[in-house]
């Protein structure tokens, strides 16, 4: 049987926009992933009438019900005691979540326990408790005429860590069914583009299901089995997986791989190569992808952030006549850049990115949107040239630096860096 759930979002922070609601849409990922149909997200504040409202719909349109927030022990935090009130669930203490407590602020905040958080060690009789080793409020769960209520932490961090260690097992418990998905990650087609190329072949795609998701010159494609197995439904993706991944070639980047960067990276390990880069209008975009990898100095060894001509001529070297010839945003100036950020680094291969990234064309009236991407490697000097068209600023830079990393994984897969 397939599930509906309700998401309620519990704190007067979310509706006065102080804060985003970061929790619905990490739960409503989790849930898709287990195959639970997330169909609607309230969020609500901290006033018990009002949640007892919100918990009257909810029960009648969903039977998985999951809060987040509240369960902290100050008086606001009202989640708990409202739900068992409109579920008819008492409030029991129990003993040994007390002591875990009372040991975590022992050890975590070196102070005796303050006697509120007691509240924190009463939950709903009968429930699954979901411990919280990274916080005090537990989280639990209970099963009331057949509607599974599931109450969260609010804080971000609390809530992932019970979300993923707890949260998901109970979901899967509930269903006879395994649900499997892999993401093929490509890169280089637009969404329209690539629901045009995959209509046909996904017209016709039930179970293994396949979806699309967008980003920014980025289309990610998950496809997804249910079967009695896990075995039987990775028997039923991979052939699935096989056929994409060859239908769309070098537009996939990698399976089951979290970003282009993160590609880039496992390639440049594997191949035992260095890394540097010279950034003009991505503004260290690049160097700051890189290094948010753990164990990014293996490869990445630094970067120039040369905006002034000054900056590309003086401390890159990119000689003057080029410069004088065709300006700071060219091909050759691109080429110059990154040879001279390899010099300096002694990387094996270095990257380069100049652009107008507007709002206004450059000082010699190159439109925006145009930007070159080098890369300086010991087989030559390759480049992209780019049109990327008059977006904002922001959008010009993120492309800028995707398409970056796509030159950089095109030359260490032997592809051609140029898109076609
Ligand atoms: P605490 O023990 O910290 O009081 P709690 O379970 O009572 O935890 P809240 O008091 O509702 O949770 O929220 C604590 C903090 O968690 C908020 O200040 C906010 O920073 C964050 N938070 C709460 N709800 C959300 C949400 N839906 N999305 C993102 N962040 C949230
Ligand atoms: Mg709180």
């Amino acid at each position: 049987m397939s599930h509906t759930a309700e998401i309620i979002a519990v704190g007067t922070e979310l509706l006065l926009g102080n804060i985003v609601n970061t929790n619905a849409r990490d739960i409503s990922q989790a849930l898709s992933a287990v195959g639970v149909n997330v169909f609607w997200h309230t969020v609500v504040g901290d006033n018990p009438r009002r949640l007892k409202d919100a918990l009257d719909v909810a029960r009648k349109r969903a039977d998985i019900i999951i809060t987040t927030g509240g369960l902290g022990p100050t008086y606001d935090d009202l989640t708990k005691q409202t739900i068992c009130e409109a579920f008819g669930k008492p409030l029991v203490l129990h003993q040994d979540i007390l002591d875990d407590i009372r040991g975590y602020f022992e050890r975590n905040v070196h102070m005796k326990m303050p006697s509120n958080n007691v509240q924190q060690a009463e939950l709903p009789e009968g429930c699954t408790v979901f411990d919280n080793p990274v916080g005090t409020a537990p989280g639990c769960a209970f099963e009331a005429g057949g509607i599974h209520v599931l109450m969260l932490p609010g804080p971000p961090f609390e809530m992932l860590t019970m979300l993923k260690g707890h949260v998901v097992p109970y979901l899967r418990g509930l269903s006879s069914e395994v649900i499997v998905s892999h993401d093929i990650m490509t890169f280089g087609l637009g969404e329209s583009p690539m629901e045009e190329l995959m209509r046909e072949k996904m017209s016709h795609m039930e179970n293994p299901s396949l979806a699309t998701y967008a980003k920014p010159s980025e289309v990610r494609l998950r496809a997804t089995a249910k079967a009695a197995s896990a075995e039987e439904a990775e028997a039923m993706l991979a052939p699935v997986v096989k056929d994409v991944t060859n239908f769309l070639g070098d537009y996939v980047y990698g399976v089951d791989v979290s970003s282009l960067e993160e590609v880039c990276f496992h390639l440049l390990k594997e191949k035992g190569l260095t890394f540097a880069t010279a950034e003009s209008c991505t503004g260290g975009r690049v160097a700051e992808r890189i290094t948010a990898l753990p164990g990014a100095s293996a490869v990445y060894r630094g970067g120039v952030v040369s905006y002034w001509t000054s900056v590309k001529a003086d401390v890159l070297g990119v000689p003057a006549d080029t410069l004088d010839a065709h300006g700071a945003v060219s091909e050759e100036t691109a080429r110059a850049m990154a040879e001279g950020a390899r010099r300096i680094t002694g990387a094996d291969i270095a990257m380069s990115v100049t652009g107008v990234a507007g709002p206004d064309p450059d000082e010699r009236g190159v439109p925006v949107g145009i930007v070159y991407i080098g890369l300086a490697t010991p087989d030559g000097t390759f480049c992209r040239p780019l049109d990327l068209g008059k977006r904002r600023r922001d959008r010009i830079q993120d492309l800028s630096s995707n398409h970056a990393f796509d030159v950089l994984r095109r030359y260490l897969t032997g592809l051609p860096i140029k898109l076609s």
